[in-house]
């Protein structure tokens, strides 16, 4: 009998309105013991092994057992399953970052920002008299001297600045946001929730809000760089520097779930789901996993998640390729299905290149009826966004995906006021362009995700 090395469990309740007190009771716990997760974790508490913490609209319950406490919990009455904490990370593929400056590489040299004589000669006008006044000169003392091909001396006209326009990078153009944009679609007024690393403060990002729940970490700043690119990849601004997002005009709110290192456990993660419902956010973008199959609490979390309105986007993972063990299939909580639900399952998104091919690493479906499946796909190979530092980078992988799709569907919750999760899924799935074989595959899924024809 097994009593050292107490590990964290998730306890999902077969109730989802098992409150505070009842589950404290029900585990026969006195109710200071039992916490609200949420504001547990998002002060700067470690959480210790009689910590129990609580997540009331998720039905589940994060405490310290050791595993013959586990196996006589599952006996008791209301409870579901009792699952291992599981650590989930970023799937983002290990490679040579290429960083660019600050203005991104992709920029264009363009004159701003009018060519109307109006503008120009008030432009001239504007700098004529700063100068003059700046200098105590009279306007007749800035003439432009006489010189060879305009021997005659005049008014001085003061030359352009000559800015960097950003360009729109070439999976933004894929997934055709540009078009949604043109017609007013840009994510405004919805809130999307990036559970990851943190967001770093950046020129060419705004950030509206935020969280951490990493045991000891208050800040939501990203030290690792993968919550930051997921980030750009969401709502980088339409402006004249570096990338522009699929929806350049969302809220973005930084759910730090993932340290540093990029590792978090899966209660922080719950914990970050759980935000997401009582703050109002529309779309979560989760690009994190792990190699492992669906678990109970997984798919009621996202279940309780998606009937509260928030539509959660997760990476299928980058394990296609992966030997030892071989775990080429959808990776959790991706792969979370919801018995008799398909269409609460979530939204798993795979990886194309820029010829539109799946991503080499991309993991796929077809392992498992009783899995979640790919749903679409979305460029994810030399990705370029913003990272900390002001600077851009490319990355690739499924993580890199999953933003673009979270992106489309804030484009889509805007489209449609109102609309439901099952609705963003379904509307995503009826208007991507097929690869593949026709039809859904475990490739693809419904293909390629397109926010023009998604915003029609
Ligand atoms: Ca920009």
């Amino acid at each position: 009998m097994e009593k050292s090395g107490n590990k964290r469990y998730l306890v999902t309740w077969s109730d989802g309105k098992t409150d505070l007190t009842k589950a404290s009771n029900l585990l026969g716990i006195t109710a200071d013991k039992c916490k609200a997760g949420v504001s547990f974790m998002e002060t700067d508490a470690i959480p210790g092994k009689d910590d129990v913490m609580h997540f009331e609209n998720l039905g589940i319950t994060s405490m310290e057992l050791t595993s013959d406490e586990a196996v006589n919990l599952l006996e008791k009455e209301g409870i579901l399953a009792v699952e291992e904490d599981t650590e989930m990370h970023i799937l983002e593929l290990p490679q040579n970052e290429e960083y660019n400056s600050f203005l991104g590489s992709n920029a264009n040299l363009e004159p701003i920002p009018s060519e109307s004589p109006d503008f120009r000669n008030g432009y001239n006008k504007a700098l004529t008299d700063m100068f003059a006044s700046m200098l105590k000169l009279g306007q007749a003392d800035l003439q432009a001297p006489a010189i060879a091909g305009n021997p005659v001396p005049g008014p001085f006209f003061w030359p352009f600045p000559i800015l960097k326009k950003q360009a729109i990078p070439w999976n933004i153009n894929l997934v055709k946001a540009p078009q949604a944009w043109a017609r007013g679609f840009n994510g405004s007024g919805i809130k999307v929730a990036v559970l990851d690393t943190g967001i770093a403060t950046h020129p060419d990002l705004v950030v509206a809000g935020g969280v951490s729940f990493i045991p000891g970490v208050v800040s939501y700043n990203d030290g690792n760089s993968h919550g930051t690119h997921c980030a750009g990849i969401i709502g980088a601004r339409n402006n004249w520097i570096g990338v522009v997002g699929v929806a350049p005009l969302c809220e973005l709110y930084a759910v730090k779930v993932l340290a540093d290192s990029g590792s978090g456990s899966s209660s922080g993660i719950i914990a970050g789901m759980e935000w997401c419902i009582t703050n109002g956010i529309k779309v979560a973008s989760m690009s994190l996993g792990s190699t492992s199959g669906p678990s109970v609490a997984w798919a009621n979390a996202i279940k309780h998640c998606q009937d509260n309105g928030v539509t959660v986007v997760c990476a299928s993972g980058n394990s296609y390729v992966d030997t030892s063990p071989v775990f080429p299939w959808v990776n959790a909580p991706a792969n979370s299905f919801v018995m008799g639900a398909r269409t609460a399952s979530p939204i798993a998104v795979g990886a194309v290149d820029l010829a539109s091919l799946i991503a080499y690493f991309s993991s796929r479906g077809g392992q498992n009826e009783n899995w979640n499946q790919v749903t679409l796909v979305a460029p994810g190979v030399n990705i370029n966004s913003t990272i900390p530092g002001n600077g851009y980078g490319k990355k690739s992988g499924t993580s890199m995906a999953t933003p673009h799709v979270a992106g489309i569907a804030a484009l889509v919750c805007q489209r449609f006021p109102g609309i439901l999760p099952v609705g963003v899924k379904a509307r995503l799935a009826q208007t991507a362009t097929n690869l593949g074989p026709a039809g859904f595959d475990l490739t693809y899924g419904y293909g390629l995700i397109n926010c023009d024809s998604a915003t029609l």
